[in-house]
């Protein structure tokens, strides 16, 4: 592994009214190029968190990150998010939706729309681009958030719960296409869930995060040849692993 990405010591503490809410600490972490990780944690550990500082759209209070080497000062041009509720503009239709983080960057307008098309083209979108935000199923908002998100060529995807809201079906097509990009594409994929079985599906390797504050409690590799069948055996073994790692308390771990 090249260590695309390096976490090193990474904290964060929030200031609110109530007071210093600890969020995260002492986060080591590296990825490859073109590996797949799976941010795996129940609610409220850290996850978006630590997503957004990746993103450069928050600060580490302690630590530092780095992307190809690069200490990070801000969002960076290797990185792309994808946002659980989609984040599209609701008075943009897919097309201009989709141009937008290449209009943000300066690409000139011929550019934009072929690259657009050709992303929309990718996920199945082509019919859509005259269609707005609300005309459009909750799947193919994710679609064409995932679609801007790729026109920019980054280097790593950044998805924070991407298919939370979706129904099992839905989600079920939208982890194999996305599979599908992310082979097609080489990027490295971050991706944050809270289903064990969307991880060991989705992930090379899936880091189990444990809450209060959060931190790093396991990486673990998931060496299943791909297309993955969720009733094979490694499958259930390695969903089961991860239900012990999660929540150990609940598995009659010995206390104290
Ligand atoms: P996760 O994505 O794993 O559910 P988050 O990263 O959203 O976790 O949140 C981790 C902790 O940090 C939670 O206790 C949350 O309430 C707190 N938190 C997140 N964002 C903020 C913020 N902007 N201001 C204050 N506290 C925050
Ligand atoms: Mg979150």
């Amino acid at each position: 592994m090249d260590g695309f990405l390096e976490c090193r010591g990474v904290g964060k503490t929030y200031q609110g009214k109530s007071g210093a809410v600890e969020a995260l600490r002492g986060i080591d972490l590296s990825c490859g190029t073109g590996e797949f990780v799976c941010l795996l944690g129940l609610s409220g550990c850290g996850k978006s968190t630590l997503l957004q500082m990746i993103a450069g759209l928050e600060t580490p209070s302690t630590g530092t990150i780095a992307i190809n080497g690069t200490p990070l000062a801000g969002p960076s041009a290797e990185t792309s998010i994808v946002f659980q509720d989609h984040g599209l503009f609701p008075w943009m239709t897919v097309q201009r939706n989709v141009e937008f983080n290449m209009k943000a960057r300066g690409v000139a307008t011929a550019e934009r729309r072929d690259r657009a098309r050709e992303f929309l083209a990718m996920t199945g979108l082509s019919g859509f681009a005259e269609r707005y935000p609300h005309e459009l199923s909750g799947g193919m908002r994710q679609r064409v958030g995932i679609a801007r998100a790729l026109t920019t060529q980054p280097k790593a995807l950044l998805m924070d719960e991407p298919f939370g809201a979706l129904d099992a079906q839905t989600r079920g097509r939208l982890q194999e296409e996305l599979l599908q990009i992310w082979e097609g594409q080489r990027t490295t994929v971050l991706f944050v869930t809270h289903s064990i079985d969307e991880a060991v599906f989705l992930a090379d390797r899936v880091v189990v995060f444990s809450p209060r504050p959060g931190r790093i409690s396991a990486i673990v590799p998931i060496d299943l040849p791909r297309p993955r069948d969720p009733e094979s055996p490694g499958f259930i073994a390695l969903s089961k692993e991860l239900r012990r790692k999660l929540a150990p308390d609940l598995h009659g771990a010995p206390l104290g």
